[in-house]
């Protein structure tokens, strides 16, 4: 939460606050994901009149998003950047004459989501039948003798991992 009463109070005003994100995590529905390294946020106000206000902002972060053959955390870089007009009453991210950082953040790093994050271009990815990651050498298992049942446990897991 960052104290933004000079802002609200004052047409024309325009403020910047470097903050940190309290949160070392964020949290989505399709899963949780901990940030690391520089947590640190630059926000931009700017109260417009109307009771509108341009609210911009800016933050590298550093997220560990599982590989999506593996499964193994890679380190992610989160370029989070915005800019848009907003009305006072319409946002979410004031509460009195504080802004919720963190849900600003969090709801904002969505746009940014990569699509799919790799370990490594060529990542083997695990063995659909035991399980076993394959990066590490062969399992034993040959392709063919993929499990009917894994393979559908994988299209389930596979699919709820989309947005
Ligand atoms: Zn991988
Ligand atoms: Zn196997």
């Amino acid at each position: 939460m960052v104290d933004i009463t000079d802002v609200l109070l004052n047409e024309g005003k325009r403020s910047e606050y470097v903050t940190s994100l309290q949160t070392d995590r964020f949290s989505y529905r399709f899963g949780k994901f901990p940030l690391v390294g520089d947590r640190t946020v630059r926000i931009v106000l700017e109260n417009i009149g109307d009771k509108k206000l341009l609210l911009e902002g800016e933050a590298s972060l550093t997220v560990m998003i599982p590989c999506a053959r593996c499964l193994k955390p890679v380190k992610t870089a989160l370029p989070v950047q915005f800019s848009y007009e907003t009305e006072l009453e319409e946002t979410e991210y004031i509460d009195g004459y504080n802004l919720n950082v963190d849900q600003l953040i969090h709801d904002e790093s969505l746009l940014v989501w990569p699509e799919r994050v790799l370990c490594r271009e060529d990542c083997k990815g695990l063995c659909s039948s035991c399980g076993h990651d394959l990066n590490e050498g062969p399992c034993g298992c040959s392709a063919t003798e993929l499990d009917p049942r894994m393979a559908k446990i994988l299209d389930i897991f596979n699919n709820s991992k989309e947005v």
